[in-house]
């Protein structure tokens, strides 16, 4: 035999040396849920390590989290009231408001995205406004747009819409340029697929629809080409970064927005592939740590530029800073 692929398996460092994929701290963006209150950190039962932290109490983990390298955080609020349109989403001493203001004084190198949607906020739990039974787009537009200005407003460096509704990406764009935020970037969810993977998130952000489900505005999981459709209307719209979600069960979507985008991907690596982890590990069924690297990798290796994940702090702690 003169080809023997094992001789480049032989050793940890010979491995080390052809590895073709490396993650590092500078691929992680930190989900954060913001509650409103004061000294409260609550764990989120569903995601054993992760909990609901105050404006005044989320400082010290984004502290950590910088510390250790990692270079972004999202966050999501958890309103004190809700109501038919979630006029608490674009107020200016709402949670998420609040946290950015705190974030931004403490640390202010942190790229702080933040999550722009209705669910969290509308006391029926759906992404958009709903009239006749049904959630209407383009109302829900103007919302979503103010609800964007205020994040800007209060330093943040890049909303993320995630409601998926038709024209949002150009709708914020639109508002952000009126008035005068030109340098916020939109960090779209563009492919975002209904999943029984949110799972735990709809516990941790406090958003389940409390009627019907959200096949009419998500995308349906057996489609590619619309993935790819949904990637290039956010791109026209303006979006400077985009986004898969979930990750794991979607690898092959983030191979092919890859190789469609010219745009910097992201994907999720959402709530249920934390929780699922977690759960197995608890039960002593796999070893968590080396089945998280081995998932985080390979959202790497299928494309993506930026993984949002639960387990970044975890992963951090795992990897050496880049020299
Ligand atoms: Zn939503």
């Amino acid at each position: 035999m003169i080809i023997r692929p094992r001789r480049l398996r032989r050793t940890a460092t010979i491995r080390e040396m052809v590895k073709e994929t490396r993650l590092s701290i500078k691929d992680f963006i930190a989900p954060l849920f913001i509650k409103h209150g004061q000294g409260i950190k609550d764990p989120i039962s569903a995601m054993p390590g992760q909990y609901q932290f105050s404006a005044d109490t989320v400082i010290e983990e984004v502290q950590e989290l910088w510390s250790l390298g990692i270079p972004s955080v999202i966050l999501f609020g958890l309103p004190d009231k809700k109501d038919e349109v979630g006029s608490r989403s674009w107020a200016e001493d709402g949670v998420v408001q609040r946290a950015v203001s705190a974030i931004k004084e403490k640390v202010p190198e942190i790229v702080v995205i933040t999550d722009v949607c209705l669910c969290e906020y509308t006391d029926h739990g759906h992404c958009g406004v709903i009239r006749n039974g049904q959630i209407d787009n383009d109302p829900t537009l103007e919302l979503l747009a103010r609800q964007a200005v205020s994040h800007a407003k209060v330093g943040a460096d890049f909303v993320a819409p995630s409601d998926m509704m038709d024209g949002r990406v150009a709708a914020i764009r639109k508002a952000l340029d009126e008035e005068s935020y030109q340098n916020t970037g939109i960090l779209s969810y563009a492919v975002k697929y209904t999943s029984a993977f949110y799972g735990p998130f709809r516990e941790a952000a406090d958003s389940a629809p409390q009627f019907g489900d959200r096949a009419s505005y998500q995308m349906d999981p057996p489609n590619v080409l619309e993935a790819l459709k949904e990637a290039e209307l956010d791109t026209e719209e303006g979006a400077d970064i985009i986004m898969v979600k979930p990750a794991m069960p979607y690898l092959d979507i983030i191979s092919r927005v890859r190789e469609f985008s010219l745009l910097p991907l992201a994907a999720y690596n959402v709530s249920g592939e934390y929780a699922m982890i977690k759960a197995a590990e608890m039960n002593g069924w796999l070893d968590g740590n080396k089945a998280m690297m081995e998932m985080l990798t390979a959202i790497k290796r299928a494309g993506a530029d930026l993984i949002l994940s639960y387990f970044a702090k975890e992963a951090a702690r795992k990897l050496t800073p880049d020299c």
